[in-house]
């Protein structure tokens, strides 16, 4: 399923990159690695690969610089890897473009998890090749066409913010979206105090979008960060 996927690597510490080079080499991924930041330009813009992982802190250019480039052509997946773990470097790559983020050390596990994340939503893309006008997640489907949304089959009341958010965050499944992103995007121009309305709007939804205790939630909240929507498997995946 993922075998056609290329994915290039970018990271200009040789351990690291060997383990994670390794990593894909068992996993059965195609891959490719650059060291430098103009070493990844010149493998993005020739072999085009369709997923990048990439390090933040690189000794000719910073990671940041390379999201924003490849945005201006690009809406590969990025998945941001880096010792970095203040939230301010996190929300600037976020921001800049990136899908996600890993801090430094990370498990082999948890960047395969993200890497299948960022895989599928690969894989959504390209399988919808448009706008899709219905929206389907486990028990939650939003019909765009109607403007409604819907938990087992119920329709979810909702205030047109709601909507919007919900929206905003179904067409962004797997992504995490940060807090300045969501709120340009529903509210155009914002203030500071806008951040504390879209904390109400947040909780207000995710309680609309509850199933039951023991069910995972569909919004995940990144402390100080943003907001994700999750890939709900019908029941098939264990949660980890
Ligand atoms: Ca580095």
């Amino acid at each position: 399923m993922n075998s056609k996927a290329a994915i290039l690597i970018v990271e200009d510490d040789a351990a690291v990159r060997n383990l994670m080079a390794v990593t894909m080499e068992t996993q059965g991924y195609q891959y490719s690695l650059a060291g430098t930041g103009s070493e990844a330009l010149i493998e993005l813009t020739t072999h085009r690969p369709d997923i990048m992982l990439l390090d933040l802190g690189l000794p000719d250019m910073e990671g940041v610089d390379i999201i924003r480039k490849v945005r201006t052509w690009s809406a590969m997946p990025v998945i941001v890897i880096s010792a970095r773990s203040e939230d301010a470097d996190k929300v600037e790559a976020l921001d800049a473009g990136a899908d996600d983020y890993l801090t430094k050390p990370f498990s082999v596990d948890e960047l395969l998890a993200r890497l299948r994340v960022a895989l599928r939503r690969l894989h959504a893309s390209n399988a919808a090749g448009g706008e899709s006008s219905v929206y389907e997640n486990g028990s939650l489907r939003i019909d765009y066409a109607a403007g409604c949304a819907y938990l087992n089959g119920s329709e979810i009341h909702l205030t047109p913010i709601e909507y919007k958010l919900i929206c905003l965050l179904a067409k962004n499944t797997g992504k995490v979206l940060t807090h300045n992103y969501i709120l340009k995007e529903i509210w155009g121009n914002f203030t500071a105090s806008d951040m504390g309305s879209l904390r109400v709007f947040m909780a207000m939804l995710r309680k609309k979008l509850q199933t039951g205790s023991d069910a995972q939630p569909f919004i995940q909240t990144h402390i100080g960060i943003g907001y994700r929507m999750l890939k709900t498997e019908k029941g098939t995946e264990e949660t980890p």
